[in-house]
């Protein structure tokens, strides 16, 4: 049997050490994996970091993109790959919310609804993350999240607090 192939949209964030390096590599290894194909990333976006009281602008600030591409991987597989490579950046799982190498999470499996202990998809928070909504209307401006309509008319309801990044501009901090 030939395996499907289902598109997904994934979000990527970063608050802790280079962070635009880590997601040009974190992606790139994903664009690299078995049963992934046709990775295409979004300009990175700046954002102040949301923990688990709200937006803290005393927190490192995040930087954040999102990728479409597609894949032959179940969602659960490709949950398993995104969690190899957060750890082989360093992640430490502890506080919920909290500062972070890389986050990697599944936004959209093909028109698919699964939710399970491990797995909710499509993701139920991006409708109202303009971290989410910013980078993947620069990639897309027609973009619609299943379920809540046009990315362009979610992000305009939410406001958008993001900035542009230029990715040349973490490498003086080194
Ligand atoms: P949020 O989901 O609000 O963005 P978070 O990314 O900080 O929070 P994590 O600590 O990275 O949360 O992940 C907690 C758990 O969420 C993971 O172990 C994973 O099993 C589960 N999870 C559920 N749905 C998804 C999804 N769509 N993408 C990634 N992880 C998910
Ligand atoms: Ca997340
Ligand atoms: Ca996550």
């Amino acid at each position: 049997m030939i395996a499907q192939v289902v598109p997904v949209l994934l979000a990527f964030g970063a608050n802790l050490g280079d962070r635009g390096e880590t997601i040009r590599a974190a992606q790139r290894s994903l664009a690299a994996a078995d049963g992934i194909s046709g990775l295409v990333a979004s300009p990175l976006r700046e954002t102040i970091a949301l923990t688990g009281e709200g937006p803290d602008p005393d927190a490192p600030r995040y930087l954040n993109g999102v990728a479409t591409a597609e894949t032959t991987l179940t969602a659960h597989e490709l949950l398993d790959l995104t969690q190899a490579i957060e750890a082989a950046f360093g992640r430490v799982r502890d506080v919920r919310w909290g500062d972070r190498t890389l986050d990697i999470d599944l936004i959209l499996y093909g028109g698919r609804v699964l939710r399970d202990e491990r797995l909710t998809v499509p993701h139920p928070r991006a409708h109202e993350r303009d971290f989410v909504l910013a980078p993947w209307h620069d990639l897309d401006p027609d973009a619609v999240l299943m379920g809540h309509g046009r990315v362009a008319d979610l992000l305009a309801r939410v406001g958008d607090t993001t900035r542009p990044f230029d990715e040349g501009e973490d490498e003086g901090r080194r």
